[in-house]
């Protein structure tokens, strides 16, 4: 079913990767080096600094959201990296400040705008928007910052530090004293403003080419909705049941927030697609009242949540509107009638809020489908499986031999990791489980 490339272990890989280039420019700054050494204290803390800025650089390739990369890495695991190594990027740049006022104490001095206005402003400004970016990002909810605002944010803070960072290091100029490693950091800093500018600017922009339109509305059971898209002049999008895309409604998709949905409807040829959304904050919670007619902005297809060609059967445990990427692919294989055995384990508050249901019981009729709804909070008459979705529950169900079977897991962040730590705990292979998570930030 999947012309998507299989690469389980390309999260790893790509990790290794980071790795090596943050290496590699720390090797460029050492080599033809023509001064001795400062004591350990000092080359370490100016050491830190240059990790700090290149990872702080990558970040922006990191969320420049290229298709090619989220179906071999997932982009949700590509966004958890970036969230991780941000925190360690901004440690080390404040670790490199901290470092050295501690290992030459008169470099303190650099902090006072009497002495030299420009040189301390834009230090105060580093680290000022160093604390701004932690606490925002630690906080957002707290300090009532919508996650759109926080984006921008988050974006222009990055971009200010980076500058004034590669201002830094040239007029230091340890370490680059020579033409062409002055010219890899420009050239460095300035691949990594032009991702930013890509991926903020020039996507939209292309979007606006190639603009789709609402055309029906529908609500689901569990305070969802799906909304039907259809192509406005142009074929629409090719994609693999379980993917998703980046949504944004509205005359322009400049400026606008876009969000994540997977595509719910089957992959069957047709130029339309659907997504399923959950009503659950300031965006989603009005998603309701979009009126067909409203424009819209696809940016995608994106993941690698997709049954390869190898697949002899699938086991797939959804959670809640979790179940969007697993309606289509079984949408898909009901469609094509050729479906593989599946069984599909759906975690569900209650049957009244689980959405699909219906149409999940008629597959389960027509096709090699075992539904297993396990009904959180169950009524008088249910005689299914109740609670939550726990390892014992699991095991019940899951098959024994793991030869040819594909894992999938898409719901709450509690229930992901307690599916994904029994499935290692089984013996599953990595490289046969595909995660969608979809709490990124
Ligand atoms: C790969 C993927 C697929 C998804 N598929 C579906 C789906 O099929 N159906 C569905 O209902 N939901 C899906 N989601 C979740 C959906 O994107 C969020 O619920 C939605 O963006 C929340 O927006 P909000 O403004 O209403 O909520 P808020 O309350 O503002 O935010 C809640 C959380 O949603 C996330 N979020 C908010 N805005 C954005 C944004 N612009 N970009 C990225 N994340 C954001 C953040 O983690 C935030 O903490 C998916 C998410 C991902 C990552």
């Amino acid at each position: 079913m999947s012309r998507i490339p299989s690469f389980p272990h390309g999260l790893i890989f790509s990790k290794l990767l980071y790795l090596g280039l943050v290496a590699l420019t720390l090797g460029v700054a050492v080599i033809g080096h023509p001064h001795p050494g400062r004591g350990f204290a000092v080359e370490f803390g100016v050491g830190l600094g240059f990790v700090g800025f290149v990872m702080l650089a990558c970040q922006f390739a990191l969320t420049a959201k290229f298709r090619r990369i989220s179906q071999v890495v997932g982009l949700d695991s590509l966004l958890h990296f970036h969230r991780q190594i941000g925190f360690f990027s901004y440690a080390f740049i404040l670790l490199h400040v901290g470092i050295l006022f501690w290992a030459r104490p008169g470099y303190i001095a650099y902090l006072d705008v009497g002495a030299d206005p420009l040189r301390a402003l834009a230090l105060w400004t580093v680290l000022l928007a160093l604390t701004a970016i932690l606490v925002t990002t630690l906080w957002r909810e707290k300090l009532g910052i919508s996650y759109e605002w926080w984006r921008v944010g988050h974006a222009a803070l990055a971009f200010v530090i980076l500058f004034i960072g590669l201002v830094h290091i040239l007029r230091v100029g340890w370490y680059v004293s020579t033409p062409w490693k002055q010219g890899f950091w420009i050239s460095g800093t300035l691949a990594a403003v032009g991702l930013l500018v890509y991926a903020r600017l020039l996507k939209p922009l292309r979007a606006r080419s190639r603009p789709w339109t609402v055309t029906r509305t529908w609500p689901e059971r569990g305070r969802s909705w799906t909304l039907e898209l259809t192509p406005v002049g142009h074929e629409g999008i090719s994609f693999q049941p379980g993917q998703f895309l980046w949504l944004t409604l509205g005359e322009t998709p400049l400026f606008r927030a876009q969000h994540p949905f997977s595509i719910s409807s089957g992959a069957t040829g047709s130029d339309q697609l659907e997504v399923t959304i959950k009503e659950l904050g300031d965006h989603t919670s009005r998603i309701g009242e979009v009126e067909p007619g409203t424009s819209a902005f696809v940016d995608g297809p994106f993941g690698n949540f997709v049954l390869d060609d190898g697949a002899e059967e699938a086991v797939f445990v959804a959670g809640g509107v979790g179940i969007t990427p697993i309606m289509s692919i079984l949408r898909t294989l009901w469609h094509r009638g050729h479906p593989i055995p599946s069984l599909l384990i759906y975690g569900i508050p209650s049957p009244d809020e689980a959405t699909f249901l219906e149409e999940l019981q008629e597959i389960a009729a027509d096709a090699p489908l075992r539904l297993v709804p396990v009904v959180e909070t169950p009524p008088g008459e249910w005689d299914g499986e109740t609670g939550l979705v726990t390892p014992e529950l699991l095991d019940r169900h899951l098959p024994e031999d793991h030869s040819g079977v594909r894992y999938f897991v898409c719901g709450p962040e509690p229930m992901m990791d307690g599916v994904e730590a029994h499935f290692r705990r089984r013996g599953v292979p990595l490289s046969r489980t595909h995660s969608e998570r979809f709490n990124i930030a």
